[in-house]
């Protein structure tokens, strides 16, 4: 594709990176096949081809911010399109950098921003969010139904310290599922201390900054990032292995500090760093013993594959290999590289769209007649048991029931490495 970006846009390192990206389309189409929303409305400019057409003509000065802004802000960010290109189109990142891009030339109508504002000072505040989970599930009671069906039943976690171990491994919180689904990294602490490794909190880190980041707040993601990069650096020198995330959306960006911070004097180096360590579950533990978990139960179940974790994090069919490897069957699903709707924060700013392709997704995940959903991702799991009949659960759960009842605590670990944390 030519381009005609202008000479200061093109001395920007945003400016030469969407350039080149832009070079590379051929303008074939094939990614349309693959985008939900184009498969939902029908219109081009819903489609990977025509956003990029889009993005180009803003970078150029051509388009109309407006005019654009509904298109973009329709598109999940979940890059099945990017799977899909035959010419290796980074649509994702050229998307990052025409939203930025679009939000600093065109202003937003004020209740949009407001109501974004909203969702990234409380979405990724976990104590917070976490606040406001427990006042919503003492408000269960009286509740309309409508809203009880989006509250996580709340269950009593035991109490279980991880074992001091030679290896060890930082495990990265989140800002909302410690509140929704505690039992998750509580289960990957305990599988991941059945195969020798202890894993650690840090209870300075803080968002990952995905959220701020595909609502075009750049710097408030990359303050996110430079934070938790200081938070964990010091068990980084002290010889933790990795940094393991067990949310894929989330481990989609931590896996992008380094790209992202590239150009920052002070922390390039360190984010190249962690971006490297950084792992979900799957690649840890497909490389582990783990005949703990083997003959599992006779359960027919189906695992839904979250964009991040197929399209983002490119982990395609590697979680499904291991549940089958342990001995679950595993449903088939048709589509199952289409979004189930979630996608961050558009369930709640796109939430026609979403509730039709999460239809769509639970009548797929559904056609085997599954006793259990298992996903990887928080958001995700969250969305789909809102309406799904059977439980929705992260596969590791699965591991972590294979393992003998939790026992209260062998020594402590002392995780509190610097100032509080601000959450
Ligand atoms: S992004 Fe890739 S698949 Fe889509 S039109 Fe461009 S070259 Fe073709
Ligand atoms: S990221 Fe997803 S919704 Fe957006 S254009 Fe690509 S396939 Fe379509």
């Amino acid at each position: 594709m030519q381009t005609a970006l202008s000479e200061e846009l093109l001395a920007t390192p945003d400016g030469a990176e969407a350039d080149a990206i832009l070079r590379k389309c051929v303008h074939c189409g094939f990614c349309t096949a693959t985008c939900p929303t184009y498969q939902l409305l029908g219109d081009e400019r819903d489609g990977p081809r025509g956003r990029i057409y889009l993005i180009k003509g803003l970078l150029e000065g051509v388009s109309e911010g407006a005019a654009t802004r509904p298109h973009l802000d329709r598109c999940l960010t979940c890059r099945a399109c990017e799977t899909t290109c035959p010419s290796g189109v980074q649509y994702g990142r050229l998307l990052d950098i025409g939203r930025a891009h679009l939000e600093r030339k065109s202003v937003r109508p004020l209740p949009s921003r407001l109501v974004r504002w909203l969702l990234r000072r409380t979405l990724s505040r976990r104590a917070w969010f976490g606040a406001a989970m427990r006042l919503a599930q003492r408000l269960r009671p009286i509740m309309p139904a409508a809203l009880r069906r989006k509250l996580p039943v709340f269950v009593e976690q035991e109490t279980w310290t991880a074992p001091l171990r030679a290896r060890r491994m930082l495990l990265l919180q989140g800002c909302v599922q410690p509140a929704l689904a505690p039992s998750i990294n509580r289960a990957t602490a305990r599988v991941l201390d059945a195969v020798g490794i202890q894993a650690i909190e840090i209870e300075q880190e803080t968002c990952c900054g995905a959220l701020s980041h595909h609502l075009a707040a750049t710097d408030e993601a990359l303050d996110f990032a430079r934070r938790n990069i200081d938070a964990w650096w010091p068990q980084v020198e002290a010889g933790a292995e990795a940094i393991v995330v067990t949310a894929s959306g989330c481990g989609t960006m931590v896996k992008e500090y380094g790209h992202l911070l590239r150009h920052d004097g002070a922390y390039a180096e360190k984010a190249a760093r962690i971006s490297a360590m950084c792992r979900d579950p799957i690649e840890v533990l497909a490389a582990e013993d783990l005949s703990f978990a083997a003959n599992a139960p006779d359960s027919n179940i189906v695992f839904h594959p979250p964009c991040s974790l197929q399209h983002g994090l490119k982990l395609a069919g590697r979680t499904e290999q291991l549940l089958t490897q342990l001995g679950y069957r595993l449903g088939g699903i048709c589509d199952s590289h289409l979004c189930c709707g979630s996608a961050g924060s558009y369930s709640i700013l796109q939430p026609r769209i979403a509730r039709e392709l999460r239809a769509r997704k639970i009548a797929n995940l559904l056609a085997s007649s599954p006793s259990l959903i298992a996903t990887a991702n928080i958001g995700c799991q969250s969305f789909l048991q809102e309406v799904s009949p059977v439980p929705v659960r992260h596969w590791i759960e699965l591991l972590a029931d294979a393992l003998p009842a939790a026992v209260s605590a062998t020594p402590a670990v002392d995780i509190d490495l610097g100032a509080e944390s601000e959450q």
